[in-house]
């Protein structure tokens, strides 16, 4: 058992350090959560709210008008849940609007839509179909464009680029049957040919999202391993590979709880020859531009999510208006009043959110690594509790399918399906634990560059020194700074300056607990993931509720008459206060270590007498 344990413990080191090796190390642009977890709202990063330019919103409004035209003529997504296929003239008819050319620069013969109106068209396409929006969205938001446009070379560009804005379908290859959230392990490998000129691929990728269609994959396989500073370092690599290349085979097509209609599958690569001039950025670097391109790539996911809550929205607004039991609207009830009041407020931070990475995707100046899985952990489970609720509030109507509904003389609401679609974006893109262990990570690092260095054998003794004192110096003058109050608030709607203000004093306790909890834990902070998640939740809270904020004082200035939006924002940041201080709370009064026992006694066994009477 102990040996096990050592092999465990290295394993889970090498990936560790594969991990680390392909993270973006560098933070080129300012991070406004980044700063968050150090105590510092940086308000002037996010406020006013970067709205999207007058010129960029009418190209987006030309084009929305013109796919939702396309969408409603002739997409039937309940056909495509019950066949499973979009249809040809789907296919044809999105190529022909350029939608497989969304995020292709003009001067390759795409769109060249912004991060915002790409966003803003996957939303509505999800509003309408999931399946199809993640066709797209697998294709361009993590599929060959994206990589290409980051680090292809000029001749990469310029030979497939177009063929994508033409509707050549791409794909991303990284997920295997033994790996998931932690690619460092894969086993499909890339071995170059004695002259150097090709690589053969050899191995399986599962659950890849348009393969069986795809005619042009970035597949991530390992190459030899280089000798760096005497220590052996995996290479992840990777590899444009063309439909049709000999090897190459479709096993499996896979099916799902919902997406029915997507091609998904399980790909299997056998001797499968590739010249060299089709890796992606050098060898090696493939975790990396994976890792880089999910960082905007997920993007998409929040848009689609925050789309579907809009989407139910409307759904339980008609319905509680609609249907009277015990004498009374179902809306007039307070349980369902509750429920409507938070999803109204929670669909509006999601837009926020959304609108607000998106836009500061777009304006470049940022880091926003932390941001966009921020997004992504906050849509994605707020959509879920949101299909949820949706589905209750339709009682046996929402369980029942929308062809179902019509079949007796109702009308089709399909959220039944849009709960079973959306599920999934808990899971893809990085799962919600993964985004809260990224989150943490970067939430400590600049904690971790002060202290590593300190500890390592590797640094010389005088710049331990020198360091030592630079650190003491900068701690000394950060730390008594958390426990001042004030710090500077955004231009808001006078009701919202409070919570601005509970914004900046929540940054402060967060980024002194997180400190304190390193202090105390050190290296075994790694291991204690509920205190980690709960720093991670309160960080997210505050993000959201900071959109939230500066996106309802941009509307209200846009519109003085209108106060809904300072309505919204008033009711959200109340509630998100809330939570954010039974998360404080949880951090010294919990049953973590109980639970963990408890969990770790559930696998060994110990209460299999539960598991009675069950077939
Ligand atoms: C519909 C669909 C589409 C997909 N599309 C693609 C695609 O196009 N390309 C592609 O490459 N992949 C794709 N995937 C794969 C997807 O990205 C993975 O499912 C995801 O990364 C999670 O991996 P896994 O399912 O193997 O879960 P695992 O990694 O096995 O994790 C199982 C559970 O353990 C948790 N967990 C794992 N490690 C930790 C940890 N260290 N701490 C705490 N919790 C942990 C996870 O969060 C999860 O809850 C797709 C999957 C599906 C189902």
């Amino acid at each position: 058992m102990e040996l096990l344990k050592g092999k465990e413990n290295a394993e889970k080191a090498k990936s560790l350090e594969v991990a680390e090796d392909s993270r973006e190390e560098v933070w080129k642009h300012p991070s406004f959560v980044g700063d968050l977890f150090q105590g510092k709202v940086r308000w002037e990063l996010i406020s006013p709210f970067p709205a999207q330019s007058a010129e960029d919103k009418a190209i987006g409004d030309a084009f929305l008008a013109k796919l939702g035209d396309f969408l409603k003529r002739e997409l039937d997504a309940d056909a495509v849940d019950r066949t499973g296929i979009i249809p040809d003239k789907v296919y044809k008819g999105l190529a022909e609007l350029g939608c497989f050319g969304m995020k292709i620069p003009k001067e390759y013969g795409g769109l060249g839509l912004s991060q915002t109106n790409y966003n803003r068209a996957i939303g509505l396409v999800a509003s309408h179909c999931g399946s199809t929006a993640v066709l797209l969205s697998a294709h361009q938001s993590i599929g060959v464009p994206q990589p290409l446009k980051m680090f292809g070379t000029p001749e990469q560009k310029k030979k497939y680029l177009p063929l994508f804005a033409k509707g050549a379908i791409s794909a991303f290859a990284l997920t295997e049957p033994n790996v998931g959230s932690d690619p460092a392990k894969m086993s499909t490998t890339a071995t170059p040919t004695p002259d150097g000129q090709h690589y053969v691929i050899n191995g399986d990728k599962l659950w890849c999202t348009n393969g069986p269609i795809a005619d042009i994959l970035i597949v991530m396989a390992k190459t030899p391993p280089k000798i760096v500073r005497g220590k052996e370092k995996t290479q992840i690599t990777a590899f444009i590979v063309e439909k049709g290349t000999p090897g190459f085979e479709i096993v499996h097509r896979c099916k799902f709880m919902g997406l029915n209609g997507i091609q998904n599958g399980l790909l299997r690569f056998k001797d499968v020859k590739v010249p060299r001039e089709n890796i992606v950025w050098g060898e090696g670097q493939g975790l990396k531009l994976a890792l880089i391109t999910l960082n905007t790539g997920r993007l998409t996911v929040p848009a689609a999510c925050a789309a579907m809550a809009r989407a139910s929205l409307g759904i339980v607004r008609k319905w509680s208006n609609e249907r009277v039991q015990w004498g009374a609207p179902v809306g007039q009830h307070e349980a369902i009043t509750s429920k409507i009041a938070r999803m109204t407020a929670t669909t509006f931070a999601m837009d926020a959110v959304t609108w607000m990475t998106s836009a500061l995707a777009d304006r470049g100046q940022a880091d926003i690594r932390l941001e966009a899985a921020m997004a992504k952990l906050y849509c994605t489970e707020a959509a879920w509790r949101i299909a949820d609720d949706t589905v209750q509030i339709r009682g046996g109507r929402g369980y029942e399918t929308s062809e179902s509904l019509r079949g007796r003389g109702e009308e089709g609401i399909p959220v039944e399906r849009m709960m079973r679609d959306t599920r999934i974006n808990l899971i893809i893109e990085g799962t919600s634990e993964i985004m809260r262990l990224f989150i943490a990570r970067e939430a400590m690092d600049p904690h971790l560059r002060n202290i590593l260095p300190l500890m390592s054998g590797r640094t010389p003794i005088g710049e331990k020194l020198t360091k030592g004192l630079s650190v003491t110096w900068k701690y000394g003058l950060w730390y008594p700074g958390l426990w001042v109050g004030g710090g500077s608030r955004p231009e808001l709607p006078s009701r919202l300056s409070g919570h601005a203000g509970a914004v900046n004093g929540s940054a402060r306790r967060l980024a002194r607990g997180l400190f304190h909890a390193m202090a105390a834990h050190q290296q075994g902070l790694e291991k204690r993931q509920r205190i980690l998640e709960r720093y991670v939740n309160i960080g997210t809270e505050l993000f959201a509720m900071s959109c939230v904020l500066t996106y309802a004082a941009s509307l209200v200035k846009a519109a003085p008459s209108d106060r809904t939006p300072e309505e919204l924002a008033d009711v959200y940041c109340r509630e998100a206060r809330r939570r954010i201080r039974s998360e404080f709370a949880s951090q010294s009064d919990n049953d973590d270590r109980l639970i963990y026992r408890t969990g770790r006694s559930a696998l060994e066994g110990r209460y299999t007498w539960l598991e009675k009477d069950v077939l």
